[in-house]
């Protein structure tokens, strides 16, 4: 079953049954907490809150997501990627913990034919937190799961809130079996590869106070109105679907490991372990680094500009210890857009924009990366051959300022060669190098006078301001 299939079915089981449906918010909301939207939830939050009174009682969507957090796990485990779809359903004050069970063993086990994924019951397992036995009783009612199919688990695992007083509750996680081939008995609890999470109903049922029921503390009250937030992954369920090895071989993903396959001349999957992750790497981070830029971020050198110069500064480097020597990622944003349009046509409507910046990025990156490399062998020789084991803080900084290296390029690059780098020095030097652009600002300021008179300017007539050279604060006034 294609990935567009998998979503077809998810609105349409939910739509069927009296959920509206929402559609996905951009990665972009304004949330100092948050980089990226994260999570099905994330739009939703001021209902959950209580903010403001939901306008539905039910809701569905499939919301783009991506976890910066995840980006170290890509390509080394079958199923994170840092861009993803969560699918999701949502209950406002009307139905709870049966009504999420059973909504969701139904779309997971009803057959193909009858709009379902058509997954065997018998392979399905679920978790609990710790002491819920109200749903750990549903499961065994409404699915018919035994007991030996269901585990309960801690805090960490099984206990959602938002690290704030507020809102929580138990969830529960549904994990696929994908058989003994893949790792050891003993479900999710012993290993997390073989048993796949594929689903997860948040049960929002407490007040939680100061201190977290994750780690134990008790919550201080309980919910007026008790909500469902649930979160599928699309990627996860069309690897089980489509019988491949990984979310980054499926129908969306692969392409992109075909186009470098065709590049470097090399065979993805042909017992280079070591090539393989690249391979992935680069699909996983091709799609994430244009969906973020879809919603309108460009590289840059803080936050969520970082987060994307990271991505598209990593796949150029993993092209590369590929063999490959020419530009690449405008010839994988034509992938991406060919597989992702048919979901997300502000791909195709804004390609050219997309490809510039990324084949824009690429350029700057490429125009120091030689130079860099050299820079860091050279330094990472003479630190082995003088018995030492730890890249300094300087150097590190070094390839950050004067070759574009951001700091998780040269841990990568410092690890092949089994080094470690001094991040405690380089963050220090980061530090100082923020403090005396900082001071510099502020003489600038004193020296050129206000620019926010400059900014009201051309708020108030449009006069475009020219006298000024500073390419930074240009962009700024011109905004
Ligand atoms: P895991 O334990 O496997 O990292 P999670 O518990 O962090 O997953 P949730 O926060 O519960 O994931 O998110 C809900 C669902 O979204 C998961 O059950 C999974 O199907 C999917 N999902 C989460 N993270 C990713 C990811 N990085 N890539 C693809 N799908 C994901
Ligand atoms: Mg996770
Ligand atoms: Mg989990
Ligand atoms: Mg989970």
């Amino acid at each position: 079953m294609q990935t567009h299939e998998i979503s077809k079915r998810f609105t349409e089981y939910f739509v069927a049954n009296d959920h509206t449906k929402v559609a996905s918010a951009s990665l972009i909301l304004e949330d100092p907490n948050l980089l990226f939207v994260n999570a099905g939830m994330v739009q939703f939050k001021p209902y959950f809150l209580g903010d403001a009174p939901a306008p539905y009682p039910r809701a569905t969507s499939v919301q783009k997501c991506v976890r910066t957090g995840d980006i170290d796990e890509v390509g080394k485990t079958t199923r994170h990627n840092t861009f993803f779809q969560m699918a999701g359903n949502f209950s406002f004050g009307d139905y709870f913990k049966a009504g999420a069970i059973e909504h969701a063993w139904t779309l997971l086990t009803n057959s193909v034919a009858d709009g379902g994924y058509g997954f065997d019951p018998d392979r399905l397992w679920a978790t609990v937190y710790n002491d819920d036995d109200e749903a750990l009783e549903l499961w065994q009612k409404i699915a018919g799961l035994p007991l030996d199919r269901i585990q309960r688990r801690g805090g960490e695992d099984n206990y959602w809130d938002m690290g704030v007083p507020g809102p929580g509750g138990p969830c529960s996680e549904i994990y696929y079996d994908r058989g003994p081939e893949h790792g050891r008995d003993g479900g999710p609890e012993a290993d997390e590869d073989r048993y796949l999470e594929i689903w997860n109903l948040v049960f929002m049922q407490d007040e939680r106070g100061e201190l977290s029921p994750k780690k134990g503390h008790p919550p201080v009250g309980s919910l007026p109105r008790k909500n469902i937030d649930t979160g599928m992954g699309i990627e996860r369920v069309a690897y089980l679907l489509q019988g491949v090895d990984n979310v980054y071989e499926t129908d969306l993903v692969r392409p992109v490991i075909s186009k470098a396959e065709e590049m470097s001349g090399r065979r993805y999957g042909a017992g280079n372990a070591v090539d393989d992750v690249r391979f992935r790497v680069i699909a996983d981070h091709a799609r994430s680094g244009m969906m973020i830029i879809g919603d309108g971020v460009t590289p840059g050198n803080e936050a969520r500009g970082y987060v994307l110069r990271r991505l598209l500064r990593r796949i150029v480097r993993s092209v590369r210890l590929l063999g490959v020597q020419e530009p690449v990622l405008g010839e994988f944003a034509k992938v991406v857009r060919d597989t992702m349009s048919p979901s997300y046509p502000d791909l195709a409507s804004d390609f050219a924009r997309i490809e510039s910046v990324m084949r824009k990025e690429e350029e700057t990156f490429l125009a120091t990366l030689v130079s860099g490399s050299k820079i860091f062998d050279l330094a990472a020789d003479k630190i082995k051959a003088e018995g030492r084991a730890m890249l300094p803080g300087d150097q590190a900084f070094q390839l950050h300022d004067t070759y574009g290296f951001p700091i998780d390029l040269t841990l990568e690059m410092a690890a092949e060669k089994g080094l470690s780098v001094d991040e405690n020095g380089f963050r220090e030097l980061m530090a100082q190098q923020r403090a005396r652009a900082k001071a510099d600002a502020a003489s600038r300021k004193t020296g050129h006078g206000d620019q926010s008179v400059y900014r009201d300017l051309l708020a108030l007539g449009g006069t475009e301001f020219t006298g000024y050279t500073d390419l930074a604060s240009e962009s700024v006034i011109r905004g």
